[in-house]
C-alpha cells in the first residue's frame, strides 16, 4: 500500500461493500477508506489525484447497486463524529455530510423546526440527500440548502451559496468530489404541528413503500407527467422476479431484494423492466439508482 504509506489505520482492501448498502449486495471495493477528518480526507483525495485512481464517494448507501465484480479504485466512506456534527442556528441547521438525514427530520421536529419533515422516511446521509436532492412529492431538500461545503478532487474545500446552486428532479449543479456539509434554512414551528406532518407523510409511505425490505428506493425516475410505478404495474410486472429480486408488490417501481440476490439478479429485472414498458408503452425507464 506504498500509495497510501502513513493511512494504513484508514484503508481496508477488498473489502466487502454489501454491508455499507441498502439492497445488501455487491463485490468488494478495491481500496475502502474512511477518513476520521477532512485533513485526512484532503490527503487521501491527493493521493488518488496524483496515482490517477478512481474515487468514488460513499454515503448511507440508500441508493447504490454495486455489482458483484466490486468497486476498482478507491471507495471513500463518509461516516464518523467529525462529519456528522450537527448544531442548529437561530434559522436553520448546519449538518456535516454523514449526519443521517431520518434522525435530523426527528431532531427538527424535537427543536421545533419546521422545513425537512418533507423528507421523512428517505434513508441515506446528508452528503448523498444533496448530492440526489432527496424528496418527493412532499417537497425536496434543494429547496432549503442554503450552503454547502465542499472538497474537489484535489483536496482544495470551498463553500458555494444558494445563488450558485441549482437542484433539479434528483440532480444538482453540484459536482465537486466530496460535499462535506451543508446549512438548511428552517421555520421556527409548533412542534406538534411539525410532529404531525411527519407523522402522516411517514403512515402514507408505509403504507405506500415497502420501507422495511432491502431495496434502493424507485429504481427508475417519473418519466416527465408520468409514474414509473405506475408505468410498470401498466406493464403487467408486478411480482415479476429474476431468482431473489422482486418487483415489490406495494410499489412497482421497488425492487426488492431476498437475502443472497445477486447484483446480477436485479440487473436483468432493471433490463426485463426496461424491455417490457418500452416494448409495451412506448416509454423508456431511466435509473433514479446509480450503479457501481
Ligand atoms: C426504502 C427507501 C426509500 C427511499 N425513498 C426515497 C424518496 O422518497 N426520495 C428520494 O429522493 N430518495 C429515496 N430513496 C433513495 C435514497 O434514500 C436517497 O437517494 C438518499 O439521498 C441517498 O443518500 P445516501 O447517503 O444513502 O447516498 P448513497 O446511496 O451513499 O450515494 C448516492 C449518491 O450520492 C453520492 N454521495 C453520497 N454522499 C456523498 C458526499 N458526502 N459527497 C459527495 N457525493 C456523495 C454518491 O457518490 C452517489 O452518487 C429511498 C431509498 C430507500 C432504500
Amino acid at each position: 500500500m506504498k500509495l497510501f504509506a502513513g493511512l494504513e489505520q484508514i484503508i481496508k482492501t477488498e473489502e466487502p461493500m454489501a454491508p455499507y448498502t441498502w439492497f445488501r449486495i455487491g463485490g468488494a471495493a478495491q481500496y475502502f477508506i474512511e477518513p476520521t477528518s477532512v485533513e485526512q480526507l484532503a490527503e487521501v483525495l491527493k493521493r488518488c489525484r496524483e496515482s490517477e485512481m478512481p474515487v468514488r464517494v460513499l454515503g448511507g448507501g440508500a441508493n447504490l447497486l454495486v455489482d458483484d465484480s466490486g468497486v476498482r479504485g478507491a471507495v471513500i466512506h463518509i461516516t464518523g463524529e467529525k462529519f456528522s456534527e450537527v448544531a442548529f442556528t437561530a434559522d436553520g441547521v448546519k449538518a456535516g455530510a454523514a449526519a443521517d438525514l431520518s434522525r435530523l427530520v426527528l431532531r427538527c421536529v424535537r427543536e421545533g423546526k419546521s422545513g425537512m419533515e418533507c423528507l421523512t422516511g428517505i434513508p441515506g446521509s446528508i452528503g448523498g440527500a444533496v448530492r440526489m436532492n432527496a424528496g418527493g412529492a412532499f417537497g425536496d431538500i434543494g429547496s432549503i440548502v442554503e450552503t454547502v461545503h465542499l472538497m474537489d478532487a484535489d483536496g482544495v474545500a470551498f463553500t458555494r451559496m444558494r445563488g450558485e446552486l441549482t437542484f433539479g428532479y434528483r440532480c444538482t449543479n453540484i459536482t465537486s468530489t466530496v460535499i462535506l456539509g451543508a446549512e438548511f434554512r428552517l421555520l421556527a414551528e409548533d412542534q406538534h404541528r411539525v410532529l404531525n406532518q411527519v407523522k402522516q407523510i411517514w403512515i402514507y409511505k408505509k403504507n405506500t413503500q415497502p420501507l422495511a425490505r432491502r431495496s434502493a428506493g424507485c429504481i427508475f425516475k417519473n418519466p416527465r407527467g408520468l409514474s414509473a410505478g405506475a408505468l410498470i404495474d401498466k406493464a403487467g410486472l408486478k411480482g415479476r422476479n429474476v431468482g431473489g429480486a422482486f418487483i415489490s408488490d406495494k410499489h412497482a417501481n421497488f425492487i426488492i431484494a431476498e437475502p443472497k440476490t445477486r447484483a446480477s439478479d436485479v440487473l436483468k429485472l432493471i433490463n426485463i423492466i426496461r424491455e417490457t414498458v418500452y416494448k409495451r408503452l412506448e416509454v423508456y425507464l431511466e435509473l433514479e439508482i446509480e450503479v457501481w
